[in-house]
């Protein structure tokens, strides 16, 4: 299989170069051309399989490696038997895609991308790994990156927004150890940080600096389809354990519901749609940040509008970079007019789609938002009616996915951990926090009747290792002692 670049169909190249380039040479994203079928017949016999085979199958469909132990390796550090167990809560499913080492779903693929690329390298190749992130994928890129078999080739630096995450991601990312890892506060959000990782890439300068230093760049932002990839196993997943729990039979469509904030989560499940998992319909819940909300019902993307601040940080985005690779596909992979629409929102911080694409988008879609009071009650009511407590990102997708309910099944993807956002979640549920994230996780236990995770009391003798601030215009400056 060749991959392609959303900006330029003359590029071809194999999914492992694309993932070791992170993104093509013109800025555009690798895309598949073709997506591999999975037969119903294949989906059905998944409902007898492991989320390990599961998601060796699908990897398998992309990368020719040994994906059963990569498969392996990275369900191993998941504390859940099923890795991801499907429940009933209320009239919905949840997928709980939080038990692995950082208790948020970006572990799903930063479990397996560093042995995507670890497998990538060349003999005396080396790569620095750039990461922006809104919280949850910093800590899980420096996990995954932490024991794959050639961690001395591969360094790895992440920017976050100074003040943009909770308590709990910043202790787990500036606790970070190792001498190959790099962790920097950076004063703006998210997107800041992430346009100025792409600026990075960008960098003539900086790239020589880089190579001097005897290394290749890439990413480990849901722009490099080595993360795509690993989360279409999910969908499948799901699916399975709906018809092995007589929900449904196999060919039965479904709906999703996804917690939305670079679309890359929503894309994976986009992209199982295309392999031949039947859904109909992909509900984008998204936060205050409603930009989604506005594009996928209008077919109007504007950035020029107020960023929030919210008890979702992970979703507080305005730029969803993912966005790139559907409008190419709903574009019948027309690069060109990828390109004239990123310079749109490059220049005007706004673009908008034709009204065939529009329609296509609502025959795809639903999108809807909550602000974080409506959020709040959402995990309020869902405690009440079921004793389950969402997270606060799992809650959005929870209200929406109750305000889109069809008489399909529908599953909402829970993307974190309450244990991650205990503060929050405690207020949401009437209770005052102690202002210690340890005590609040204890008082959290109690009153949901679940263990307090591992990962939560291995960060209580936590020191801070990484305490650099920077602004956004010295990203560069802050990184080059790290690179040289
Ligand atoms: C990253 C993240 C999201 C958003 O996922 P995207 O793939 O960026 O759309 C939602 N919830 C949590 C907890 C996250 O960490």
């Amino acid at each position: 299989m060749l991959l392609t670049s959303t900006r330029d169909t003359n590029v071809a190249i194999s999914p492992l170069d694309a993932v070791l380039s992170g993104i093509s040479a013109e800025g555009g994203l690798f895309v598949p051309t073709d997506f591999p079928q999975i037969s119903i017949e294949e989906v059905a016999e998944f409902a007898n399989s492991s989320y390990e085979r599961i998601c060796s199958a699908i990897l398998g469909r992309f990368f020719d490696l040994d994906t059963d132990e990569i498969a392996k390796k990275a369900c191993s550090s998941f504390t859940d038997s099923e890795v991801t167990p499907l429940k009933k809560v209320g009239d919905l499913y949840v997928l709980e895609l939080f038990h692995g080492p950082t208790l948020a779903f970006k572990d799903l693929a930063l479990q397996v991308l560093p042995q995507l690329m670890s497998n990538a390298l060349k003999e005396n190749s080396k790569v620095l790994i750039l990461t922006a992130t809104s919280g949850d994928t910093g800590k899980a890129a420096l996990c995954g990156f932490a024991n794959v078999r050639c961690r001395g080739k591969i360094k790895i630096a992440v920017f976050y927004p100074d003040g943009g995450v909770s308590d709990f991601q910043k202790l787990q990312m500036v606790s970070q150890q190792g001498e190959n890892v790099e962790v920097i506060a950076v004063k703006g959000n998210f997107d800041d940080a992430q346009t100025g990782e792409k600026n990075l890439f960008a960098d003539t300068d900086f790239g020589k600096t880089v190579r001097d230093a005897g290394f290749s760049l890439s990413s480990a932002n849901s722009i490099n389809i080595g993360r795509l990839v690993p989360q279409i196993a999910y969908y499948f997943f799901a699916y399975s354990r709906l018809i092995k729990d007589g929900a449904i039979t196999a060919g039965d469509a479904v709906d999703f519901t996804v917690p939305t904030g670079n679309f890359g989560n929503i894309l994976a499940a986009y992209y199982a749609k295309r392999m031949g998992l039947p859904i109909e319909k992909l509900i984008c819940a998204s936060n205050a940040n409603n930009v989604l909300t506005d594009f996928l019902t209008t077919g109007v993307y504007c950035s020029s509008r107020d960023f929030h601040l919210t008890m979702s940080p992970s979703m507080d985005i305005l730029i969803s970079s993912n966005l790139e690779r559907l409008i190419f596909e709903l574009y019948g992979q027309n690069s060109e007019k990828v390109v004239e629409l990123m310079h749109d929102l490059k220049t005007k911080k706004r673009f908008e789609v034709g009204e065939t694409i529009r329609e296509k988008l609502t025959e795809l879609f639903c999108a809807g938002f909550l602000d974080d009071t409506e959020t709040k009650a959402v995990i309020a009511e869902v405690f009440t009616k079921t004793g389950y407590v969402l997270d606060p990102h799992s809650a959005v997708a929870y209200g929406v996915g109750e305000l889109n309910k069809s008489d399909r099944v529908n599953v909402v993807i829970s993307t974190a951990s309450p244990y991650k956002f205990a503060a929050d979640v405690l207020c949401a549920l009437g209770k005052m926090p102690t202002g210690n994230v340890f005590a609040d996780c204890e008082m959290l236990s109690e009153i949901s009747k679940t263990p307090v995770p591992k990962a939560v009391s291995e960060l209580k003798n936590a020191t801070v290792l990484h305490d650099t601030v920077c602004e956004i215009s010295e990203m560069k400056a802050a990184l080059l002692p790290f690179v040289r």
